[in-house]
């Protein structure tokens, strides 16, 4: 799965099957906790193309496996539709890396609906506002784990660490590397070594922006992947 758009001329064509996926996930997690044991933490993302009901499923059947968290099972406009998966499932449950604010998470904490909240700087109102969300998580012993694939630029990563810092509900932070032009265009003071994040001792966020090399990168037009079913038709990617 891509996580930043890399195809330039046409979105390239990737097919979906809920019931075959729903049949192999489980078997992958048994493979993995066999080859790696039981103390590795293991994540999943299902790219919310679930419905509540084999998200329910899902959970349930991965639960022998322990995983640190299901992340996107089900779109989550639909709050309460995560009641569903929870009735079902004892697997934490990690959503929000598109939410704008905390009205769009507000009933998934306060009903206890989700473990994780995945909020980022960048998208939900900068970082008073995402301590704000972070606050209320709290009460609900929900932790935080925010988005940082690479479509957050250095910028939000440098505010993310900041943020992480600053709240006790802390729980894990998404990392994906940048590739090399684009830490060079954004010199960094954050670092990362042996599976953890340090923000770095400079002022501020500790990152700044090269404009003069950024120019040497104008923008190309380039696309997420689309995602069609067996028989063609379109499915949420
Ligand atoms: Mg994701």
């Amino acid at each position: 799965m891509y996580y930043e758009p890399t195809e330039k001329d046409a979105p390239a064509a990737e097919v979906w099957s809920s019931e075959l996926y729903l049949n192999f996930v489980p078997r992958l997690f048994e493979r993995l906790r066999k080859e790696f044991g039981e103390d590795i933490p293991l994540l999943h993302d299902a790219h919310h193309r679930l419905t509540p009901m084999e998200a329910g499923r899902l959970g349930k059947s991965l639960e022998p496996y322990h995983l640190f968290w299901l992340e996107d099972p089900t779109p989550a406009e639909l709050q309460e539709g995560f009641r569903l998966i929870r009735q079902h499932t004892t697997t934490p449950i990690a959503v929000g890396e598109v939410f704008n604010s905390i009205y769009d998470c507000q009933q998934l904490i306060r009903e206890q609906l989700i473990d994780y909240i995945r909020t980022a700087v960048v998208h939900a109102g900068g970082i008073s506002h995402l301590r704000k969300i972070a606050s209320l998580a709290e009460l609900y012993h929900v932790r935080t784990g925010c988005h940082g694939a690479v479509d957050m630029s250095p910028v939000c990563m440098a505010a993310a660490l900041h943020f992480d810092l600053s709240v006790h509900n802390f729980g894990i932070q998404e990392y994906m590397r940048h590739t090399e032009e684009t830490d060079r265009v954004f010199p960094h003071a954050y670092r990362f070594s042996d599976g953890t994040m340090h923000p770095g001792d400079k002022p501020g966020l500790g990152v700044d922006i090269d404009e003069k090399l950024a120019a040497n990168y104008p923008y190309r037009r380039a696309y997420l992947p689309i995602n069609r079913k067996l028989d063609g038709t379109m499915h949420s990617w």
